[in-house]
């Protein structure tokens, strides 16, 4: 028997228990697309809540936005998108397969990537066309490598069939932050150096969707900006890397399986670039989360494609500047599936196999599990009282099927820090079983203790 890897036994959990479905399965699935079933959405909103309290209420110098996903058009050509946000595209002449020359190259180990021109990736390409083999049949028949924009287009406002003008779906929501750079700048007073941050879809019309939450086309961002005056780059960008290192290992992500990857190949704009990597099993080292500065080219951009004056006022220099930009940006997929493949554990509890997630405490989608020893009356009223009084306080799950044993191992499962259970015993002494998910260890606690006993142990 094939030994299953650990990838495909977390793609198979996050579907069998109700995390990450396939889009449009029962038609056959929408490729690159995915949704977050009932478990997936609460560990997603965890995530989310979590970097919005790291990112804006924990920092008096950072505010948040929601911009629009529509936005004018002028908005992506002043970015850069509409004549550059591009793969390198070729396809299969025998197959038809259609795949990304940077990502065959790399397979083989060679250097490229999505920033090279059209020209120079096609040249490493040619160079090797001898060794790149089609994924999908294995022929070694390639048509000339072309760049591909990645920019999804819409039909909003397109009321006639002759208007050529397309809306975009953003591409990133950092565009949304700089557009709006001096409606914040106007209405919050903040001065230099100060963050924007916003969490929001975004969309890319990706040729080789693959590995599962990693390559998307819908996805979900956490970005903040952070403007600052051009000479503060080097300590704020320092400040930056070790807020954001800490932030990830505060989400339990183990120390061993995060790394900094400096960036070879910079844009012509940006000053320095470093990503955090996380080791995915079966996919190895990639990007998490990027932590770039990129100068002032973007608020530069929007100044000229707008025409408007998007610079700020130094008090002390009496002069008007253009502020460079320190950007984090992570995906809330990415995050997600490391955060996944980091909490999957196997262990054994009395002689029996069992899969644990162990979920961080603050990231468990749920949090408590109530459980009354056998389906009676009077247990599951007495369950379903503990119950109305914990939900309001954490996400909690009431479940009366099947034994007890299976119970646990269901919500190990899932993560699940602590099971309660209310037995015969909870109608005489007023005290239910709490069991811990990590150590499989059983304690007796008093029912009006269950508050204080759950705070300490989840805050
Ligand atoms: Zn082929």
């Amino acid at each position: 028997m094939v030994k299953e890897n650990k990838m495909d036994k977390i793609i198979s959990l996050a579907k069998r228990r109700g995390f990450v479905f396939q889009s449009s399965e029962i038609y056959g699935g929408l490729s690159g697309v995915y949704d977050f079933g009932p478990l997936g959405v609460e560990l997603a909103n965890n995530l989310k809540n979590l970097w919005w309290r790291d990112m804006v209420r924990c920092r008096h110098d950072i505010v948040g936005l929601d911009s629009g996903i529509f936005t004018s058009p002028r908005v992506w050509e002043a970015s850069g998108h509409v004549s550059g946000f591009s793969d390198p595209l070729v396809k299969c002449r025998v197959c038809q397969t259609r795949s990304r020359a940077d990502h065959l190259l790399e397979d083989l180990g060679i250097m490229a990537d999505e920033k090279m021109s059209e020209e120079e990736i096609s040249k490493i390409f040619d160079n090797n066309r001898d060794k790149l083999k089609c994924p999908k049949c294995g022929a070694k028949d390639f048509t000339a490598v072309k760049l591909f924009n990645l920019l999804v287009k819409t039909n909003l406002g397109d009321f006639s069939s002759e208007n050529s003008e397309p809306i975009y779906l953003r591409g990133e929501t950092c565009q949304g932050i700089y557009i709006n750079f001096l409606n914040v700048l106007n209405t919050t007073r903040q001065k230099l150096p100060f963050g924007i941050a916003q969490v929001g879809k975004a969309f890319r019309n990706e040729i080789a969707p693959r590995q599962f939450l990693f390559r998307t086309r819908e996805f979900e961002q956490m970005e903040m900006q952070y403007f600052i005056k051009p000479d503060e780059g080097l300590t704020e960008y320092q400040k930056l890397k070790k807020y954001r290192w800490q932030s990830l290992l505060d989400l339990g992500l183990k120390k061993e399986n995060i790394r900094w990857h400096q960036h070879e190949n910079l844009v012509f704009y940006a000053q320095e670039a470093f990503d955090i990597e996380y080791n995915y099993p079966s996919y190895g080292w990639k990007e998490l989360e990027g932590i770039h500065n990129r100068g002032d080219y973007d608020l530069t951009q929007q100044s000229k494609g707008s025409g408007q004056n998007l610079t700020y006022y130094d008090e002390e220099k009496k002069e008007k500047i253009t502020p460079y930009v320190l950007e984090s940006s992570i995906g809330v997929g990415r995050l997600f599936l490391a955060i996944f493949c980091d909490a999957y554990d196997e262990d054994e509890i009395d002689g029996e196999k069992r899969v644990v997630m162990r979920f961080h405490h603050h990231i468990a989608p749920v949090k408590v599990a109530i459980l009354p020893l056998l389906r009676k009356e009077e247990l599951i009223s007495g369950a379903k009282e503990i119950f109305a009084n914990l939900c309001k306080k954490y996400s909690c799950q009431y479940d009366e099927t099947q034994s007890i044993g299976r119970r646990y191992r269901r919500q190990d499962e899932i993560g699940t820090p602590f099971c309660l259970t209310f037995d015969f015993d909870s109608l005489q002494d007023k005290a239910v079983t709490v069991r811990d998910r990590d150590s499989a260890k059983q304690k007796r606690v008093l029912i009006s203790d269950l508050e204080k006993y759950l705070e300490e142990r989840l805050n």
